[in-house]
């Protein structure tokens, strides 16, 4: 039995002496705890712990959850949103991380405006190419943020990006660079005035993703311990990959 409380306490404190070894103030990093596949008990426990945002993958899961924590959190969908659950998303989410197509984002608007709220978004980009992963190319972000910009119940917060399985967390610097390097350039370029949320990080590599500039890490199995397993193709414990 993993203790979420020490585990929180050992992500936080990793967090911050990431940031500052890199002279960032660690107030800049928000943790999100990735709690697909973890129960309410769990969830509670960790906001014990002082967790305040939780990311969650799947609509129907984490509609149940949401109901049942009575507890003033945050929850940021960080999985695949297919365009017919987007009045669900609306209702339930203060943020959709994982925006990856026009469609997607007029549906949510058109959805976010019906009852009324405004809804926060990323744009995710795919850097590494890999078919099993969402989002949308560097190019297609561009145009993507330009739409979302004309949306009147979307606000576009950032990008949010997942690089491939890596065993050596230094192999996932370089996507975590051209995430900030993108972002940058969306300032650069007067296409959103910033600042950027950049969400970029997991248990095994956030620390190298706060060194590049994130400033949302997204940890599941460091605070809950490892998911139930079934096999998929890219390695990930619980369909993780999304397909
Ligand atoms: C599950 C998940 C995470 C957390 O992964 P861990 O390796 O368990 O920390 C982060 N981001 C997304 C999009 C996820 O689906």
């Amino acid at each position: 039995m993993v203790s979420i409380r020490e585990n929180v306490l050992r992500v936080r404190e990793a967090i911050q002496k990431a940031a500052q070894g890199v002279g960032r103030k660690p107030d800049e990093i928000r943790l999100v705890a990735a709690s697909k596949t973890v129960d309410v008990d769990r969830i509670r426990a960790a906001i014990e712990a002082g967790i305040t945002i939780f990311g969650e993958n799947y609509v129907q899961e984490a509609r149940k959850k949401i109901e049942a924590i009575e507890k003033p959190v945050l929850w940021h969908f960080i999985g695949h949103l297919q365009s017919n659950k987007a009045k669900y998303a609306v209702k339930l989410f203060e943020m959709v991380q994982s925006v990856d197509s026009i469609g997607l984002a007029e549906e949510l608007n058109r959805r976010a405006e019906r009852v009324d709220r405004k809804i926060k978004v990323l744009v995710e980009v795919n850097l590494s190419g890999e078919s099993s992963k969402w989002g949308v190319t560097e190019e297609g972000s561009v145009s993507l943020i330009c739409r979302i910009n004309e949306l009147e119940n979307l606000r576009f917060r950032g990008l949010m990006t997942m690089p491939p399985y890596f065993d050596d967390p230094e192999e996932s610097r370089p996507y975590f660079v051209r995430l900030w390097k993108l972002g940058k350039r969306v300032v650069d370029e007067k296409i959103h005035p910033g600042p950027l949320e950049l969400s970029m990080g997991m248990s095994n590599d956030f620390l190298v993703a706060i060194q590049e500039g994130a400033t949302l890490v997204r940890v599941g199995t460091a605070i809950f311990g490892a998911r139930p397993s079934t096999d998929t193709a890219d390695g990930y414990p619980d369909g993780f990959e999304r397909s």
